[in-house]
């Protein structure tokens, strides 16, 4: 029988009736675990723990704060490996490489950063007249909902910055995805005063029951462009603020006289960290004409020698995709461009069996309008695009309605400048692509989302503005 897990809700482990199967992406006959599907009953009792800890908590002194997410990035540090072996096995990513481990690495450096910054007031005037102050006060209960690509970092990225700012999460993982989330909080609630933060698993619906919710106080919500245009609709309904990561379509763009071999590797992997399931990676690759044919076959060297496997092999360095219809999803991209006159340079033919494995996938002579270039494939296959202007090249990374990141690279400083000044998205790289970092700003503009998170800014989207104006 496999392990059962379960929910935390104001610092009590609580079971349901209701349990689904969770599989093993690499091995879809492995039951990792049975997660607990919660009901609008758990959605209230989790809402209603962390408003009355959050009459507590917004009490809170900055040490306090301070102490509780050093804590939480603690205990990803001592529960790593427990952690990341569950991670591998519902996810798929594999222990090593920028996988696991990288994902809980990454889900202490976040919180042990977001420990760091805080918010102090600010003296807007002091006059003869007045003396005006701005503050910043927590907000309330924030939802945080995560999809299930980065499952343990993103959620990292909702509850720090919520918890260093005073305020209380109840956080809903992907159903895909639910185990490491519902263990994770449940070790930090362990050490965090009770309903500072709580876990509600179960299907879409218990997102759109936060969402929907009057004593929620800010969404936090990763994922697709569809679901994030609902939970806006959603917020509207009370005026709720809301931070929208959503999907990407990152171009990059190789200028004319690139020696492509320089770049190949940051290009490759640009592309496929974490099996391409990652919404700031590179979606589209523009290659000049002269260096076209260099950069293909600089890229499909690169994806033969790499190693995709189970993700409990040390040696596995790519995993499998994490679902049956992601696994449709990139299937039919690659069937279409072939059918339409790519040409697959590598990969595109799974081998079947009861897994989610496709092997990484390069496709040459695709063009703008190609399903696989203008729709986000979110896996391991990555259209190269021929052009022979750079101002074509320029209108194509930005004709389409997102705007994560998006890249340039070459050897001319002025040239590289001049086209990142011209690219539309959140971030712009220079010769590398995917640049997230704990103290840089990071989001979306278009259909890639609204607001950003990380760094001083990131914090601040957790607060409102107080202004004390008294007469001097
Ligand atoms: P998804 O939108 O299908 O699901 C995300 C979460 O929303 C899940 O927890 C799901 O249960 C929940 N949900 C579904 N319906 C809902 C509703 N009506 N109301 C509230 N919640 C609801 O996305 P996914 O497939 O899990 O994730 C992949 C997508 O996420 C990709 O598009 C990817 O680019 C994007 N993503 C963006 C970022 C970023 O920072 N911009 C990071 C990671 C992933």
């Amino acid at each position: 029988m496999a392990k059962k897990y379960d929910m935390t809700i104001g610092g009590q482990t609580v079971a349901t009736d209701d349990y689904i199967e969770v599989r093993n992406p690499a091995n879809t006959d492995e039951v990792v675990g049975l997660a607990p599907v919660g009901n609008n009953s758990h959605v209230n009792q989790a809402i209603s723990a962390a408003k009355d800890a959050f009459a507590t908590w917004r009490k809170s002194s900055d040490e306090e704060r301070v102490a509780a997410v050093q804590t939480i990035a603690k205990v990803c540090e001592d529960n790593a490996e427990e952690l990341a072996e569950l991670l591998t096995k519902e996810q798929g990513k594999p222990l090593n490489g920028n996988g696991s481990r990288f994902e809980l690495g990454g889900c202490a450096g976040w919180a042990g950063y977001t420990s760091s910054i805080g918010l102090s007031e600010k003296v807007l005037e002091d006059s003869e007249e007045s003396n005006i102050v701005m503050q910043r006060h927590p907000l309330g209960v924030v939802g945080s909902i995560t999809p299930w690509n980065w499952p343990l970092m993103i959620a990292i990225w909702h509850i720090a910055p919520g918890v260093r700012t005073g305020n209380t999460v109840v956080i809903k993982p992907s159903p895909y995805t639910p185990l490491s989330t519902l263990r994770m909080v449940q070790l930090i609630a362990e050490a965090l005063p009770p309903g500072v933060v709580n876990v509600v698993s179960g299907g879409d619906e218990i997102g759109a029951q936060l969402t929907d919710h009057d004593d929620i106080n800010k969404i936090v919500f990763t994922g697709s462009l569809a679901t994030g245009k609902k939970v806006m609709a959603c917020a509207a309904k009370r005026v709720t603020p809301v931070t929208l990561e959503l999907g990407g379509n990152d171009a990059g763009i190789v200028l004319p006289g690139t020696d492509v071999s320089q770049f190949a590797e940051g290009l490759f992997w640009g592309s496929m960290l974490n099996s391409g399931q990652t919404c700031g990676a590179l979606k589209r690759l523009y290659v000049h004409d002269d260096q076209y044919d260099a950069a293909c076959k600089a890229m499909v060297e690169i994806a033969q020698a790499i190693p995709m496997g189970d993700g409990m092999d040390e040696n596995s360095i790519l995993g499998p995709l994490q679902n049956k219809q992601q696994f449709d999803i990139v299937s039919n991209l690659v069937n279409d461009a072939r059918d339409n006159g790519a040409k697959v340079l590598c990969g595109g033919d799974p081998q079947g069996g009861n897994n989610y494995f496709y092997p990484v996938t390069i496709v040459g002579d695709a063009v703008d309008g190609m399903r696989l270039v203008d729709e986000e494939q979110f896996g391991t296959a990555l259209p190269i695009i021929r052009y022979s202007d750079v101002d074509d090249a320029i209108a194509a990374a930005n004709g389409l309605d997102y705007g994560l990141d998006a890249s340039v690279w070459g050897h001319d400083k002025d040239q590289l400048a001049d086209v990142a000044g011209q690219l539309e998205a959140g971030t712009v790289l220079i010769n590398k692509h995917i640049g997230i970092a704990p103290h840089v700003p990071f989001g979306g503009i278009k259909g890639s989302g609204l607001g950003v998170e990380f760094g001083q800014e990131g914090l601040e989207a957790y607060t409102y503005i107080k202004v004390i104006n008294a007469a001097a």
